[in-house]
């Protein structure tokens, strides 16, 4: 079995969206009159194995705790005030399964209380209850200990944007100093956690050092700030083939989750307003602000864009994003980019077989052999290509699909692979 590290790895040359010196405010998009959440949690159609809390009908506030089915710990927090129109099943990313809470809006808003007399005391259990649909997205490992084999003793802020031509993170950074430094004294009062780094872009240092936490500089250079990376590079710790950095006992969150937390306890009210690069088809970016849920065709109206038959949407930055299908797909707590693409501008994905140019190879940070891992990937030997080939020393980073000659869409065969070996092994778990 082969099993590499990133030790040798090799430095391709793409640089970050730089911020500009004085960033512009974002454009506030107006009201939606339907948003949708996402509640990640399968959608029980026949109510055969759950018994359904909401229904359709049923009138919800602004920052309400949103639970579908009793007993369950998934939920969402309401982004908007109005009245329920439908809850159906929706399929995501590799067949990934949630059920959809689409809410007519109502004119008059009206604010959800319940967590507003929780904010005097902050605690791991009110950040658990209420947290996990904040705009950043709040990651789960940092308040549920009780999961984890190894417990967590460092959290690494991003306060690095993970894609290119993205810049929300850094926007964060610059605008809400005061919200990131009371997320980072919540995080750790409740964690306990008192190791905390910020991960920054050189130029942002000094709005960075505010926050309360460690700073440390990241390379300008694609893909420097994933998590893998910034592991070897700047906490010198090398995470082995099929582990994970919580495996190390690092956790990573976004920079705008840190903020929302912040602005939640400082205002007692649960932010939901998710800032969002948008990417026209000329190439020229607009930072946008829109409640979590709003859907796309409402940012694009607001910027006149058409969209017409075969352009392309993209959720995410132009290395690691993926297609939505929909212009009724709803922006989401995690959503940092919406990217749309011209038809005529579209470098396709073919079913040109590898030729075998090798081009794949040096470019990869792992330094997998790319070209045979393909092979297999194509072939959905998924198992194979985990035993032989490296799939799990995979960061994620989108460089071999770049620069493809026969243009196959690899990163989008290896996050369905491991997608895959992941359900296969949770399945088999789950009936031993
Ligand atoms: S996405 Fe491609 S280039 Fe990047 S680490 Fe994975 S195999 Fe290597
Ligand atoms: S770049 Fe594409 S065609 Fe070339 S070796 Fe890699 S997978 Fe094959």
């Amino acid at each position: 079995m082969i099993k590499r590290s990133f030790f040798a790895l090799t430095k391709p040359r793409m640089t970050y969206q730089p911020i500009e010196l004085t960033p512009p405010e974002p454009k506030k998009i107006p009201m939606p009159k339907q948003a949708t959440l996402l509640l990640n949690e399968p959608y029980d159609a026949f109510g055969q194995k759950k018994s359904a809390q909401l229904k359709k009908g049923d009138p919800v506030k602004t920052g309400q705790k949103l639970s579908l089915y009793e007993g369950s710990d998934a939920y969402v927090v309401s982004s908007v005030t109005g009245t329920i129109s439908s809850i159906s099943p929706f399929i995501g990313d590799y067949g990934r399964s949630y059920s959809a809470i689409s809410i007519d809006v109502s004119e008059n808003e009206e604010i959800d209380e319940h967590f507003s007399a929780l904010v005097k005391e902050p605690t791991l259990e009110t950040v658990k209850n209420w947290m996990a649909f904040i705009p950043g997205n709040l990651p789960s490992v940092i308040f549920s200990p009780d999961q984890l084999s190894t417990p967590i003793d460092t959290i690494v802020i991003c306060g690095v944007d993970r894609d290119l031509l993205i810049t929300i993170s850094q926007h964060t950074v610059v605008k809400e100093g005061k919200a990131i430094k009371r997320g980072v004294q919540i995080l750790r009062q409740t964690t306990g956690i008192d190791n905390i780094i910020m991960a920054s872009p050189e130029n942002l240092m000094q709005d960075a050092g505010l926050s309360g936490a460690e700073v440390r500089v990241v390379d300008p250079v694609y893909p420097a700030s994933l998590p893998h990376l910034i592991m070897r590079d700047l906490l010198g710790r090398v995470v082995p083939a099929g582990k994970s950095c919580e495996d190390l006992g690092v956790a990573f969150i976004s920079v705008e989750a840190v903020a929302s937390l912040g602005k939640a306890f400082n205002e007692g009210r649960i932010p939901v307003y998710k800032r969002l690069n948008l990417i026209k088809k000329d190439g020229t970016s607009a930072l946008v602000s829109a409640r979590v849920g709003t859907p796309v065709r409402d940012i694009f109206a607001t910027f006149d864009i058409s969209v017409n038959e075969k352009d392309r949407i993209i959720f995410g930055g132009p290395m690691t994003g993926a297609s939505i299908y929909s212009e009724n797909h709803p922006i989401q707590p995690d959503t940092d980019a919406l990217m749309i693409q011209d038809h005529k501008d579209l470098a396709l994905v073919s079913d040109y077989p590898c030729i075998n140019c090798g081009e794949c190879i040096p470019i990869c940070p792992a330094k997998i052999q790319v070209n045979m891992l393909v092979r297999f990937l194509e072939a959905g030997k998924y198992q194979e290509a985990a035993d032989e080939y490296d799939l799990y020393s995979c960061i994620e980073c989108g460089l071999c699909s770049f620069v493809c000659v026969s243009r196959i869409p690899i990163l989008q065969y290896i996050k369905l692979a491991t997608y895959e070996l992941g359900r296969i092994s949770t399945a088999e778990e789950t009936n031993v």
